[in-house]
């Protein structure tokens, strides 16, 4: 891609959600970096990019993504993990450990780091497995790992079901002021569930996995954390008994985090009783009440960011029974917009706020530095269309995985654009 020199967007609405702002400006960036913000901006022999009635923000950040490489390259690559993570506006994404081998040792870092680099997409942070071989037993070396690169642990798709060994976890990554992402899951509950617990997988006979083997985990976690003075990040929160959990944890002033899913505020169980195996996700879809309850925790705050879980599975892998098919979606192209959906056009949040748990609220989870449009920095930036409708086709989805259940459906808000310093991606409306 041709990087170009001089750029200036013009006529677009700025959203700033550090400061919960936004404002309609010019932009000028010059070789990636902006130069100048201000009402109308002129200068010779620059591309004009005309934004008029679109947003630009931060770009995106996911904290909790699988890209299979090393290990599953025909479900997903790093570069087309990123470039899908583009097209979603995501320009940061944290891969989850569990690949094959797992993030456990240096080399499968600086591999991840290194072709992160070379295919120049979104940023690829990893996440280092908590215990070697993601088996909850032995600690890793987090010293080793955090020298080569990662951002975080955990064993992600696995709990740390072990209290002792989650103790030491925490009590290891705090020495490196590193967050410990857990996956809540208490095994001997969810057994072999295929799908949540309740009225529907009765009447369908799957198998069930309960809230509480989420929350009862949720709980225990938030405990270790409070006692070990760790940085706990609590993944996919599904469950309402989880979110008053982790409300009473905020309340009484534990330092923990936590991120949800699009499918969890978008989804119930119900979409079960289509043998849809792109419905199967772990944790479940759970039932409307859950629903409301994850949406009014992002309104209040409980859950603090976005994150996609994308989780890329052959059609092969997908198209078998409900009960053997593998767990999880897609959900970098979607989760904009399903988050525009659901939670901007019915009110639980305005659009600054929405932004900012797609930005702002993972870099604060990650500590990472804060996305603001600031004079004197990289332009990392997504453009978007809140106006635009657009429908998913699987022939236009740019991961290498197609299993996503949103397909055929029409979502409104698109992203139309990502400005990575002077590169310049476009995803057009088509
Ligand atoms: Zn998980």
């Amino acid at each position: 891609m041709k990087p170009d020199k001089k750029v200036i967007l013009t006529g677009g609405i700025i959203i700033d959600p550090l400061n919960r702002n936004q404002f309609q400006s010019d932009i000028y960036i010059e070789n990636g970096v902006i130069k100048k913000i201000a009402k109308i901006i002129k200068v010779k022999v620059a591309k004009i990019i005309n934004l008029k009635d679109k947003y630009i923000a931060p770009g995106f950040i996911d904290i909790h993504c699988h890209l299979r490489e090393p290990g599953r390259e025909d479900e997903e690559t790093i570069e087309t993990g990123a470039y899908a993570a583009l097209a979603g506006g995501f320009t940061k994404v944290c891969c989850m450990p569990n690949t094959e081998p797992s993030i456990d040792n240096e080399g499968v870092v600086k591999f991840i780091l290194q072709e992160s680099g070379r295919v120049g997409y979104a940023s690829v942070l990893p996440v280092g497995a908590a215990t070697k071989g993601r088996k909850g037993e032995e600690i890793s070396e987090i010293a080793t790992l955090v020298n080569a690169g990662i951002i975080a642990v955990s064993d992600d798709g696995n709990p740390i079901s072990n209290p002792f060994v989650m103790r030491r976890v925490l009590e290891y990554a705090k020495i490196f002021d590193l967050p410990v992402i857990s996956h809540c899951e208490v095994k001997a509950l969810s057994t072999s569930g295929v799908m949540n617990e309740g009225l529907v997988s009765t009447r369908l006979g799957l198998r069930g996995i309960p809230d509480i083997a989420e929350a009862a985990m949720v709980y225990e976690h938030v405990l270790l954390a409070d006692y070990t003075k760790s940085r706990l990040h609590i993944a996919h929160v599904s469950t309402k008994k989880s979110v008053e959990i982790i409300r009473w944890a905020k309340e009484k002033g534990i330092d923990i985090t936590s991120e949800t899913c699009p499918h969890y505020f978008t989804l119930t169980d119900k979409m079960c009783s289509t043998f849809d195996t792109n419905y199967k996700v772990n944790p479940p879809l759970r039932t409307k009440a859950d629903v409301e309850a994850i949406k009014e925790a992002l309104a209040d705050g409980t859950i603090d960011a976005i994150a996609t879980d994308h989780a890329p599975h052959l059609t092969s892998e997908k198209e078998v029974e409900f009960d053997l098919a593998p767990f999880g979606m897609i959900g970098f192209e979607t989760a904009f917009a399903l988050g525009y959906e659901e939670l901007v056009q019915k009110k639980y949040l305005n659009l600054v706020d929405y932004i900012a748990k797609l930005t702002v609220e993972p870099a604060k989870v990650l500590k990472l530095e804060n996305p603001a449009i600031t004079i004197g920095k990289k332009a990392n930036l997504v453009v978007f269309d809140t106006k635009a409708k657009w429908t998913l086709k699987k022939e236009s989805i740019f991961s290498k995985s197609k299993n996503s259940p949103f397909i055929g459906k029409e979502l409104p808000g698109k992203i139309l654009k990502v400005l990575l310093a002077d590169k310049i991606f476009d995803f057009p409306n088509q």
